[in-house]
């Protein structure tokens, strides 16, 4: 079953997002069109995902210039940059070609960033192989490395020219990474469709790569990211738009950048952030703690934390946590932007009253004074 997302339409660009099993015959035909154009595509990917995927990559890619590079967080990095340019230039890449990210968010980020720079921006396309690419980073352009000092700290905004969603990709990921993407997942639920997250409630089985009802949920995270991004493509709004998707992130990013992102994947930061902008949420009086209660065990059917674990990370105190919010870059006038639920299945932004008794949230997560 192949689903076609409605496409994302944006002011300069177009672009598709075909959800489905087994596209590699897809795959090969968008590259075969560029190549009886004598327009070349050339594939970058990580290892993990070349070992893990290598028969799929054989049949996808077969005879196209393939760069593949270590796995993990420190690729989306300055010198990563370098050897992708240094590839593009060494099988000759031109305005009209075409690049394959095929990886997850990193190597998504990267490689978009590189094809929105080399000779001014080149096409590219998204093959996401990680849940958290296919629900959120293939979608919406926003490109980037991280810094010495910081997370996406350079990027651009570059929408791919297409993107194919292989769930069978998704088979080889571990199962700590598939669970970290669902908080993604649970987060759009929570953000802008009530009826995902009691889907994802009555569910028998929690998803899994193989269940059947993934490639239909993944469709519906990308529509809700497609008509989010359409409407505040370079997050400008002052109210709502883009900043919506931070649903849970200020304290994720907070949790991350404490734990000098060692001890938490992303999604994992994130799903004790949901819970925490669900307590504010409740704190403000809009929703209820058996809400709260809710996202919980929603989270921790998926074996996500939804408190810090004093186990796995160094005892967070919660002035460090309050000072990693106050330096994360989506600060606004000096002033933190948080993203609470006004109802279950529908965010709003919120800029920081002063009220919002941060240390007595963090603590209710388990850090100390
Ligand atoms: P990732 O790309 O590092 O992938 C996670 C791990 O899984 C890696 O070790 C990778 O090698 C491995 N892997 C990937 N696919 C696999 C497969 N099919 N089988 C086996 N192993 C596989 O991490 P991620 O969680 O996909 O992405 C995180 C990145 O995404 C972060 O850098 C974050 O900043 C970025 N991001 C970007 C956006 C955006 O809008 N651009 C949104 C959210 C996150």
């Amino acid at each position: 079953m192949n689903l076609l997302c409605e496409p994302v339409r944006l002011e300069k660009s177009d672009y598709s997002i075909e959800i489905g099993r087994d596209l590699s015959g897809r795959i090969q035909a968008s590259c075969a069109a560029f190549l009886q154009a004598s327009r070349k595509v050339a594939v970058i990917t990580d290892t993990n995902v070349a070992t893990a995927q290598a028969a799929f990559m054989k049949q996808t890619f077969k005879g196209l210039p393939l760069l593949t590079l270590p796995s993990g967080e420190p690729t989306k990095c300055l010198e990563s940059l370098k050897c992708v340019y240094d590839f593009l230039a060494a099988h000759s890449l031109e305005r009209d070609s075409c690049i394959i990210a095929f990886g997850g968010g990193v190597i998504g980020d990267l490689v978009g960033f590189a094809a929105a720079t080399y000779l001014r921006g080149i096409a590219f396309y998204q093959v996401p192989t990680t849940l958290l690419a296919a629900v959120d980073s293939s979608v919406g352009g926003k490109t980037g490395i991280n810094l010495d000092t910081g997370k996406n700290m350079v990027g651009a905004f570059h929408q791919p020219d297409a993107v194919f969603t292989d769930v069978t990709l998704l088979e080889t990921l571990p199962p700590r990474e598939f669970n970290a993407g669902m908080s993604e997942v649970i987060k759009y639920g929570l953000l802008g469709d009530a009826k995902l997250f009691e889907q994802l409630e009555s569910l028998d089985t929690p998803l899994h790569p193989l269940h059947p009802n993934l490639p239909q949920v993944i469709r519906t995270c990308c529509a809700l990211k497609a008509a989010i991004v359409q409407a505040d493509e370079r997050e400008q709004a002052t109210e709502g738009g883009r900043a919506l998707l931070n649903l849970g992130h200020t304290f994720g990013h907070a949790i991350e950048t404490a734990t000098g992102y060692h001890s938490y994947l992303h999604g994992e930061a994130v799903s004790i952030g949901l819970v925490l902008a669900g307590r504010l949420s409740q704190n403000l009086g809009l929703i209820t703690a058996a809400d709260v209660q809710r996202i919980t065990t929603l989270l921790q059917r998926y074996a996500l934390p939804v408190s810090l674990d004093p186990a796995s990370s160094p005892q967070l105190t919660t002035s460090t946590l309050i000072d990693a919010m106050n330096h994360d870059k989506k600060i606004r006038k000096g002033k933190l932007r948080f993203v609470v639920l006004q109802k279950m299945g529908k965010a709003i932004t919120l800029d920081d009253s002063g009220n919002n008794d941060l240390p007595k949230l963090w603590r209710s997560a388990g850090a100390i004074d």
